[in-house]
């Protein structure tokens, strides 16, 4: 295997480079590369000191806050294991997440401690804040001196349990130095780039993305959370030039009211993805934001984007803006096939994505078997996502398998369905489920949110799709609803759909 950089070894790089680069910026405060790497040796010593070693997991129950680089680049040196919590679960899940990882130590916000409740603690808790700091600032800051092999594991962060429970993925040295080589040769980050880091740090969108820049050299601005207002104070602030963000948020920062005024003007290269992005969406950001446009395509068991969609290739007015409904095409690095019954798919046949390369997991913590159907022998991963190419390889992803639909033996993609309704001027926004139909097994409900102050009849949501998808695919069922289920990377969650509005219908009584 080539030779790889650990987390821990690009920023004492830099710290030794480039000490007084701005490393962090939160909540006001920054860091240089030279704090961080001082910081985070005491933090590496400190959880030496409390019995923390190679292999062991350090959770992490928290908002997004600069603790988190902290702790990733001291785990690093000494071999440790970050867990990302997702702060935004129940009490319950994280206690099921915990009890699959096994932390030695979490580290925790005020959410976090409430999550944990009152019960006796699984593990070592440290609250962040003073507690945190007298636990860090007891240690010694002498670089423990440790760089691990390319095949340890880093991270362990959770899928989003978009289809079902989270997975825990173990993430290596190796999947990670891919993250600096993403930013270097495919998103052109440098020493000079300032990253707008909005998405959770325990979600591969964060923690993956949000590291890039760190790890070229360049300056990162961290967000304890998506703020709307503040974030479009932070790029005008601190001359943002790149950022990733899922499409509800873009959405929402359109709506944002005196967004035609704010200064983006630094903006260069915004990243979108993890969830399908409308076309009509898509042109209004591109209208606002006036920078360039990269799709990503990825996942946490790849450690990020594998497919990208080049700025070049963004042209709505352009004879090729088809392409705008393609994620893009293959990294370098990335071998990607779409199978159907074992065979690759000729152009345009829908199939499964599979994946090989160096950045696919070491495969699911404590779950061989999962690993196993997912990751085959031949070294292929399965992503479950259903997807096509075009004859440039092109990848114009349908749906997750899970969520396909067969009515009457025909296959049909609810997000098809969904980019349609989303054109409708009365929608805000549309989630579509199968649900059982005793003629044809499954067929079509499409759940919609009205725009505020207006309303849409069911007939006529059925009418808007009888007008542009062929008829087998229409949605025969609408619910109206004042929101949809959505988990923190703004994806719609099906299964709660399907738990909610997915009921059978109740037998029409008839009082004649
Ligand atoms: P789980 O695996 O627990 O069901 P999840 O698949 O949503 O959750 P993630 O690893 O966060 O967990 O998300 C990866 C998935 O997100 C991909 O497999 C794909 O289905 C979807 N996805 C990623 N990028 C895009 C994109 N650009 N457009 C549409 N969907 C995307
Ligand atoms: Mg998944």
């Amino acid at each position: 295997a080539s030779p790889i950089a650990t987390f821990a070894d690009r920023v004492r790089a830099f710290a030794a480079n480039r000490p007084d680069a701005p490393a962090l910026t939160f909540a006001g405060r920054t860091q240089s590369f030279a704090d961080l790497d001082r910081i985070s040796s005491m933090a590496a010593n400190a959880l030496t000191a409390a019995g923390i070693g190679r292999g062991d997991r350090v959770a992490l129950l928290t908002r997004n806050r600069a603790e988190y680089f902290e702790l990733i680049t001291a785990c690093s040196k000494i071999g440790a294991i970050v867990v990302g919590l997702n702060w935004r679960l129940s009490a319950r899940e994280i206690a099921e997440i915990v009890a699959d990882a096994q932390p030695s130590i979490i580290l925790a916000d005020e959410t976090g401690l409430g999550l944990l409740g009152e019960g006796p603690a699984p593990c070592r808790v440290i609250a962040f804040g003073k507690d945190y700091d007298a636990f860090r600032d007891a240690a010694d800051a002498a670089d423990p001196g440790y760089s691990g092999p390319a095949g340890e594991v880093l991270l362990l962060l959770y899928t989003s349990g978009t289809t079902g429970l989270p997975k825990g993925v173990m993430l290596t040295n190796e999947n990670m130095d891919y993250t600096h080589r993403l930013a270097s040769e495919a998103w052109s980050m440098n020493g000079k780039s300032v990253n707008l880091v909005a998405m959770p740090m325990f979600h591969i969108g964060g923690c993956g993305y949000g590291s890039s820049t760190m790890l070229v050299g360049g300056h990162t601005v961290l967000m304890a959370e998506v703020n709307l207002p503040q974030m479009i104070q932070l790029i005008a602030d601190y001359r943002v030039t790149n950022t990733f963000l899922v499409p509800a948020v873009i959405q929402a920062l359109l709506n944002l009211p005196d967004i035609e005024t704010s200064d983006v003007t630094s903006l260069e290269l915004l990243m979108y993805g993890a969830a399908p992005i409308g076309d009509v969406l898509l042109r209004r950001a591109m209208a606002a934001f006036k920078c360039n446009f990269m799709h990503a395509y990825g996942m946490t068991e790849a450690a990020g984007t594998v497919v990208m969609l080049d700025p070049s290739e963004h042209d709505p007015d352009g004879p090729r803006r088809g392409l705008l409904k393609s994620c893009g095409k293959a990294l370098p690095w990335v071998g990607l096939r779409v199978v159907k019954d074992g065979s690759d798919c000729a152009p345009g046949d829908i199939g499964e994505i599979w994946l090989k390369s160096a950045m696919i997991m070491k495969g699911y913590w404590n779950n061989p078997e999962a690993t196993r159907e997912a990751v085959v022998e031949d070294g292929w991963y399965r992503t479950g996502d259903a997807a096509y190419l075009d004859e440039e390889g092109h990848v114009f992803l349908v749906d997750r398998f899970k969520d396909m639909i067969i009515s009457g033996g025909e296959n049909i993609y609810p997000a098809e369905i969904e980019n349609v309704l989303n054109a409708h001027p009365a929608i805000q926004e549309v989630g579509v489920i199968g649900v059982p139909h005793t003629k044809w097994g499954e067929t079509p409900l499409a759940v919609v949110v009205p725009r505020p102050g207006q309303s849409v009849a069911e007939a006529e949501v059925i009418a808007f799709t009888r007008d542009r998808l062929a008829h087998y695919k229409c949605p025969t069922r609408v619910a109206i609803a004042d929101t949809l289920p959505r988990n923190a990377s703004g994806k719609l969650l099906k299964h709660e759909m399907r738990r909610i509005f997915g009921a059978p219908p109740v037998p029409v009584l008839s009082l004649a």
